[in-house]
């Protein structure tokens, strides 16, 4: 954690008073604090949100409203595809850097009640599915496949269902202010204050049975400030993408060109915070980022390559995950070639069109490729794709189409020359009820972590499904609320699990 820039800890000794004393203090109203608090209120806990705007939402808010849910959910059932938390965790097993068992196990097999939960905040998903391969449902359709659920190896690893649930709101972002907005209704009926325009800043530390733990948090809002006492304090309080220093060190190829996505307030001091006090941090050097070149997906049925002029990823897997390799590929340049027969220009082209040629040979000149190389690559994948093969990434036959009529076109998929954007997804280590742990992976008492400042089933963009932060953010936001309820003993007073 070299440079990291970390807030001071107070020890609860020099605090000369409390604003406020609460069971669980929420620090931070996106998805991950709404669900936690909501949860935590549910569960009798008294509890106050402070938020650092003026208003709820941050990130979530931007979001398009993907959730990643399965095992049979009623969207998934009406629309006639079949699912098992089976199938889904060995799934999201398969996908992840560093598999986590006991969360991905709770998460799959709770994964309808949670579905159930979220609707019963007071909407529906539509019952009705997408059939295009895209970024998102352009419209309300409640269903499609938002992974490499279909992409092999994974096809062959657990059974294909679509999981990508979108909230019934047209369009491409800010579907998921809707869920906040009846969090915050749910908040308000029970009687949770959100504190907006106030800042956690510091937390408060005390010695507990020879244990440091966590009792609390200075707060600022403007001129004022103050400290505010609690049996938990649950961070969550986003990720990290808008504070330039932790970018430059943790994931600098999100430094170097890309978009960064994400609200004003994505300046990771949540999990500062945390690391002040001794939390692990995970996946810090990870980032969803992203170029799709998809829709149009005839586009698809063309080959990918790198400056050596080879392939090196299977063109139909999910757009995070082929721009993960092109990442890794020489001066992370890689150009998307198609024929006349199967261009189409997008509507929003985030990878440029650079230009067409009558020929490979000119083709290649045109992008600085070797003509030889290029050539054979193009033969290759031609040969096999003209009886429904691709030996070398194994493409689905949905995507195989020779490329073998002239003229041929190229879009640039460098970074830099397309548009990339991206966010962060690395965050506080925590145990399955959302427990910040120390590298010893032993829970620090008092301190919880949710949403995008903790660690769970988002792992790399590689892996990445479209509605896993929302859909983690919400499922563990809830096991966090619980927990933090369940570890008060005596109302307003501190003892700790
Ligand atoms: C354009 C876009 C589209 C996306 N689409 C999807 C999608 O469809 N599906 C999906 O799963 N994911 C999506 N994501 C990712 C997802 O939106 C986020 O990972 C998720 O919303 C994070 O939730 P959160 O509760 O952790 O953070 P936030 O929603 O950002 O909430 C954190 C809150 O904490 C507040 N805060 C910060 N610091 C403090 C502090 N010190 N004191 C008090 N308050 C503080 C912030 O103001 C903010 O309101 C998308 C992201 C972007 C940018």
């Amino acid at each position: 954690m070299s440079g990291l820039d970390l807030p001071e800890i107070v020890n609860a000794s020099d605090v000369p008073a409390y604003s406020d004393t609460v069971d669980v203090l929420v620090i931070g109203a996106g998805i991950g604090g709404c669900c936690a608090a909501v949860e935590a209120a549910a569960a009798g806990a008294s509890v106050l949100v402070l938020e650092r705007s003026a208003a709820a939402g941050g990130t979530t808010c931007m979001a398009g409203g993907h959730f990643y849910l399965g095992g049979g959910t009623a969207v998934q059932v009406a629309t006639g595809h079949p699912d098992s938390a089976e199938e889904m965790a060995k799934y999201i097993t398969a996908v992840s850097l560093e598999p986590e068992p006991e969360k991905i196990k709770a998460y799959c097999d709770d994964s309808v009640e949670h579905f159930d939960w979220l609707e019963s905040l007071g909407f529906q998903f539509e019952r009705s599915y997408y059939p295009e391969k895209a970024v998102i449902q352009p419209q309300t359709q409640g269903l499609m496949y938002t992974g490499n659920e279909k992409v092999w190896p994974f096809s062959e690893m657990a059974v294909p269902a679509p999981r990508g649930h979108k909230v019934p709101k047209p369009g491409d972002t800010g579907g998921a202010g809707m869920v906040i907005d009846l969090l915050v209704k749910r908040l308000g009926e029970q009687g949770v204050p959100i504190r907006y325009e106030v800042g956690a800043r510091k937390l408060v530390v005390e010695e507990v049975d020879g244990r440091r733990v966590v009792v609390g948090a200075y707060w600022k809002a403007g001129a004022d400030e103050g400290y505010i006492r609690a049996s938990s304090v649950v961070i969550a309080a986003g990720g990290f993408v808008m504070n330039p220093d932790m970018v430059a060190e943790y994931v600098p190829q999100l430094a170097e060109k890309p978009f960064t996505l994400g609200s004003t307030y994505d300046d990771g001091l949540g999990i500062r915070m945390g690391a002040s006090v001794g939390a692990d941090l995970k996946h810090m050097d990870q980032a969803f980022i992203t170029a799709p070149v998809y829709p149009p997906s005839i586009l698809l049925t063309g080959i990918i390559v790198n400056k050596e002029g080879k392939r090196f990823v299977a063109e139909d897997s999910y757009h995070s995950r082929t721009s993960g390799f092109v990442m890794d590929q020489t001066d992370r340049a890689a150009y998307l070639i198609v024929d006349e027969a199967h261009m189409q220009r997008p509507d929003f082209p985030l990878a440029p069109f650079i230009d067409g040629w009558e020929t490979v040979e000119e083709m290649a000149d045109g992008l600085g490729l070797d003509r030889e190389t290029l050539a054979a690559t193009l033969n290759r994948y031609n040969e096999h794709a003209a009886i429904g093969e691709d030996p070398d990434f194994h493409k689905s036959a949905e995507f195989l189409a020779a490329q073998d009529t002239g003229p041929w076109a190229a879009f640039d998929m460098t970074l830099g020359k397309a548009l990339y954007a991206g966010f962060t997804v690395g965050g506080m280590a925590t145990s399955v009820d959302g427990q910040v742990l120390t590298a010893d992976g032993e829970a620090i008492g008092g301190l919880y972590a949710a949403g995008a400042c903790a660690a769970n089933l988002a792992q790399d963009g590689k892996g990445y499904a479209s509605g896993t932060q929302l859909g983690e953010g919400s499922y563990f936001g809830r096991r966090v609320g619980r927990h933090a309820a369940s570890s008060v003993r005596e109302p307003g007073g501190v003892t700790y699990q």
